[in-house]
């Protein structure tokens, strides 16, 4: 627990709760699972955002709205969410955490620890996410952006309120692919991405990578390289050596750099065709 907590707090008005993070040595509580156990000298206070109303899951026409406090276990109960993401939500939400852990943990913590190979943030980053910011006025980030940036909003006070998820339009295609120790285990490296095509072209892509950097990335060079092909084998290939190229992933006791790079290149070419095969499937 944190040695040198000394307040508890629970507003139950998004001013109050903003106003109470701004003070020194004082962090949002989600639903504890890292802030708790992580035994932090510097956390005086903490504030608990279930007071706040941000636990909906809220179907829009052009999105779907993620409150802060909505644990994983919603995510994947959402019939909404498995429906945007085409059931992909529902396979790789248990990847991360066990079924005790998903009915605690919270969107906005998953948000604010930013895993550089955490399986729902790649598969976010390939749906184009994005998510609202007090830090310090309300700002809409897309989901990259914020993880490029994540220390810097997060310092001093900044509170993530809502993930937007915005619904595919058009012939579009999801895939996932990953590697890890078992396969029911935390993968190593992971690789989401989501196709739009018309007439066999593809006319939108996002390739996003986890466990090749110190955040999940996009691999941009391999999503220009796309637009407006067909994606053959071949063109998935030539994609998947554009996105591992300037990888230089870091090396751990679950798989060095080299493997790391390999294997992105392995999962990208996966994940394209698999996205490709089910372009359209709804
Ligand atoms: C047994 C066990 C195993 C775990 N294994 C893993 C693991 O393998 N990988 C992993 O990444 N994590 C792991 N965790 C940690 C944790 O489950 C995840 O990081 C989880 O997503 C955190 O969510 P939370 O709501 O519990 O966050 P909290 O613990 O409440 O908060 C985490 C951080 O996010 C901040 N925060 C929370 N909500 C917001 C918000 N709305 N806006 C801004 N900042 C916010 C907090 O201040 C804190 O710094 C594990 C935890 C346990 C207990």
């Amino acid at each position: 627990m944190l040695p040198n907590l000394q307040a508890y707090h629970r507003p139950d008005s998004l001013e109050e709760a903003l106003r109470l993070i701004r003070q020194p040595g004082t962090v949002p509580l989600g639903g504890g699972t890292h802030l708790l156990p992580g035994r932090d000298p510097s956390v005086e206070a903490v504030v608990d955002l279930s007071g706040l109303g941000l636990s909906s899951i809220e179907g829009k026409p052009d999105r779907v709205s993620v409150g802060a406090t909505v644990t994983l276990q919603r995510l994947v109960e959402s019939a909404e969410l498995a429906d945007l993401t085409r059931g992909w939500v529902r396979e790789v939400v248990p990847l991360v955490a066990s079924r005790n852990l998903r009915g605690q943990a919270t969107v906005g913590g998953m948000l604010a620890r930013g895993e550089a190979d955490h399986p729902l943030l790649v598969l976010l980053l390939a749906l184009g996410a994005s998510l609202t910011l007090w830090a310090p006025e309300r700002r809409t980030v897309g989901l990259e952006s914020f993880l490029a940036y994540r220390r810097r909003l997060l310092t001093g006070g900044g509170l993530i309120t809502e993930l937007e998820i915005p619904r595919p339009v058009g012939t579009v295609g999801l895939g996932f692919a990953y590697v890890g120790r078992t396969p029911k285990d935390w993968p190593i490296v992971c690789v989401a991405s989501f196709l739009r095509m018309e007439e066999g072209i593809c006319q939108e892509v996002r390739l996003a990578l986890g466990g090749v950097a110190e955040r999940p990335l996009r691999a941009a060079r391999a999503e220009q390289y796309l637009l407006g092909k067909a994606v053959s084998v071949e063109q998935a290939e030539e994609a998947a050596a554009l996105a591992a190229r300037p990888l230089a992933p870091p090396t751990d006791f679950r798989g060095s750099g080299e493997y790391r790079r390999a294997m992105a290149e392995v999962l990208v070419r996966r994940a394209l065709l698999m996205a490709k095969a089910r372009v359209g499937a709804g």
